[in-house]
Parts: C-alpha cells; sequence; structure tokens
C-alpha cells in the first residue's frame, strides 16, 4: 500500500476541539493552496470581524486577520482591512500588538462593492470569519438569529468580485476565505456538505463562494495555517509565536471583543482557552516546515540525536 502523508498544517487547522462537526465540511491542502494563491500578491484587502447579539465583535478573525497581513506585508504586499466600525478598535488593537500597523477602512452604509473594488484595485480579497449570507439574504448566528443589524454587507465584495467579467488578467482580484462554522463567506463553496448536518445548519449556511477555501477548528486558526504555508513555501519566518498570541487575544478583549460561542469578555476564542491557542501556533510553527526540516529538527535526519535509531 502507499504510504498516505497528510499535511500536518492540515492535521492541525481540523482539530475539532470544539466538536463542531468540522470534519464534515474540511477541505483537506487549502491553506497552502491559498498560500500558494497569495504568494507574490500585491494588493491585499483583508474583511474582518464578526458581531453578535448585542452587536458585540468576537476575538475569532481580527487576529487571524492581523497574522495573516502582516506575513502578506513582509512579503511585500499592499494590505488594508475592511471591517464594521465597532470592529476598528479591536481591529488597530490587535495590530498594534503585533507591530504591524496598517489602514483599516469601514464599509459605510450603502457603499458600492463595485466602486470600492475599482478605488482598491486588489488583487487578492480575503475574508477571515466575515459573515456571509444565507440563502433568505440574512446574515446569521451559529444559533439562527439575524446578525444583519451589526454586518455590513461586506460579503458582496466577494459576491461582486467573483461576477465581475475577466477581461483583463488583473481585472478580477482572486478571492480566499476562512471559515470554522458555515455561516461565514466562503462556505458557499461547501455548502452542500454543510446541508446534510441539519435544518439550522442549512439555514445558515452561506451561499458566498470564493476561489480558496480553509476551513478550521477556529478561523484564527485557518489565517495562521495558510502564513505556515507561505513560511514553507517562502523559507521566511512569518509566523508570530505563542505569546505574542496571547497578547493578541488579551488586545482584543481590553478592546471590548468578547468569545462568540460563550459570548464573555474572556481571553479565549470559541471557548478554547489562551494557553490552547498558544499551542496552536507552536504546533503551526513546526507544521511550517517542510518535511525534510521537521525530520532534521526532531533528530531524524542530518545528524546525531538522542532519536536517531543505531
Ligand atoms: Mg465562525
Ligand atoms: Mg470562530
Amino acid at each position: 500500500m502507499p504510504v498516505v502523508r497528510r499535511d500536518p498544517i492540515d492535521e492541525v487547522l481540523a482539530l475539532d476541539l470544539g466538536g463542531r462537526g468540522i470534519a464534515g465540511f474540511f477541505v483537506p491542502g487549502s491553506a497552502l493552496a491559498a498560500a500558494r494563491a497569495l504568494s507574490g500578491a500585491r494588493r491585499v484587502l483583508i474583511a474582518t470581524g464578526f458581531c453578535i447579539p448585542p452587536g458585540l465583535p468576537e476575538t475569532d478573525g481580527p487576529p487571524g486577520a492581523a497574522v495573516l497581513g502582516r506575513a502578506l506585508g513582509l512579503l511585500g504586499a499592499g494590505v488594508r482591512y475592511v471591517t464594521d466600525p465597532v470592529v476598528v478598535p479591536l481591529l488597530w488593537a490587535t495590530l498594534e500588538a503585533l507591530q504591524a500597523p496598517a489602514e483599516v477602512l469601514t464599509y459605510p452604509d450603502g457603499v458600492d462593492a463595485r466602486t470600492l473594488l475599482t478605488d482598491e484595485r486588489p488583487t487578492h480579497l480575503v475574508a477571515v470569519e466575515r459573515p456571509g449570507r444565507a440563502p433568505s439574504g440574512d446574515y446569521l448566528s451559529a444559533r439562527g438569529e439575524s446578525v444583519a443589524a451589526w454586518n455590513g454587507p461586506i460579503d458582496e465584495l466577494f459576491v461582486f468580485a467573483r461576477g465581475a467579467p475577466r477581461r483583463t488578467k488583473h481585472a478580477r482580484p482572486v478571492t480566499i476565505a476562512v471559515g470554522d462554522g458555515g455561516n461565514e463567506v466562503g462556505m458557499g463553496n461547501v455548502r452542500a456538505r454543510l446541508c446534510r448536518q441539519g435544518r439550522l445548519m442549512a439555514r445558515i449556511a452561506s451561499v458566498v463562494r470564493v476561489d480558496h477555501l480553509v476551513v478550521a477548528g477556529t478561523s484564527n486558526w485557518g489565517a495562521y495555517g495558510i502564513v505556515a504555508g507561505l513560511e514553507r513555501l517562502t523559507g521566511r519566518a512569518l509566523l508570530h509565536t505563542p505569546d505574542q498570541e496571547r497578547r493578541l487575544i488579551e488586545a482584543c478583549v481590553e478592546a471590548g471583543a468578547v468569545d462568540g460561542i460563550v459570548r464573555s469578555p474572556k481571553p479565549t476564542v470559541d471557548g478554547l482557552p489562551l494557553d490552547v491557542q498558544a499551542a496552536i501556533v507552536e504546533l503551526l510553527r513546526l507544521a511550517a516546515a517542510s518535511r525534510h526540516e521537521r525530520r532534521a529538527i526532531i533528530g531524524l535526519e542530518g545528524g546525531s540525536s538522542m532519536m536517531e535509531t543505531p
């Protein structure tokens, strides 16, 4: 039988510590594929921020967006963010904790997606934990409540971008999205699989499709997984550290964020504590290495080690 080696980046992203049924709609290889698509990106617009009733932004999303944006900036891309006004303070706090300041645009009422795309001319559009419209046109929480009052229709950037004619090589941005629950931008790619999970999921699952969908146990991890992919492809250190991860989440909460599942102002993400978030970053730092490099790190190649067989 052939040896089957799964990518350790996928193994980390597929960790379903919250028991959310990720395996039912996980997309193997997508973090590395998204990283490949982002290699050489010139202008990236990153949409993030998910507000739950009564209008509280959650800790999942902005840290992932900021870590990915910082990595793309280090690789030479111009990076801007777009979100709702209530998310701006915590996105700023997150970027400051990473020492990666950047411009954050708000999506005003009545803005035209076409105008924003014409002004920004992004080569790549990325969503990290951003509400995506359901078949009804509403934006719905995992519990099925409407969250449209607090989340602007930023997903229309993705709807419009995919519908735009491919007149020239650069006319249509590459679209990438990260999600964890089914109700985010990008989940249109796996909607049929999501619908098998029951009536609530069929009602909330987004119809918005993208070129590359990354599914993960939390959306922050999915974005970090793309950065791990970029690190492997470029050989450059791009991921943040576990200590920085702790500071990012704490900065988010100090700036007004709540845990999206527990719905309380605690430095947790989707109910999972800071130590778990930090541990995932540590795992991804190792997963980012090539197989050869990993084997050398753990002493199976290229030198003596306690783990070497005699
Ligand atoms: Mg989610
Ligand atoms: Mg989440």
